[in-house]
């Protein structure tokens, strides 16, 4: 998969269009991940003890990978990610500055 846990990303459709965010979770069979505090969906979380209350939580729901796109830490820039294949070696590389990431 191309985007990576601890890559930063550009969300490119939704309500959080636009925004960026770290990836905190990544499910390569889902081609999906989780991008820390977008795309979240408010969850009422039900007391779990007597006299608690009830909560409204925000949890982050997984985006698709081809709703994000990878900011490269060099250029900044949202960009789509290219393999360079070096030997048995395969490298992301950033198509905008070329520096592998
Ligand atoms: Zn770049």
């Amino acid at each position: 998969m191309k985007i990576k846990k601890g890559d930063k990303v550009k969300i490119i459709t939704g309500k959080d269009r636009g925004k960026t965010g770290k990836v905190v979770t990544s499910f390569p069979r889902d081609k999906k991940v989780i991008v820390e505090g977008l795309n979240t969906v408010k969850k009422s979380v039900k007391p779990r003890k007597e006299g608690e209350k009830g909560q409204i939580v925000e949890t982050p729901m997984p985006v698709s990978i081809s709703n994000v796109m990878l900011v490269c830490p060099k250029c900044d820039k949202a960009t789509r990610v290219e393999y360079k294949i070096e030997g048995d070696k395969k490298n992301r590389v950033c198509k905008k500055c070329n520096v592998e990431l």
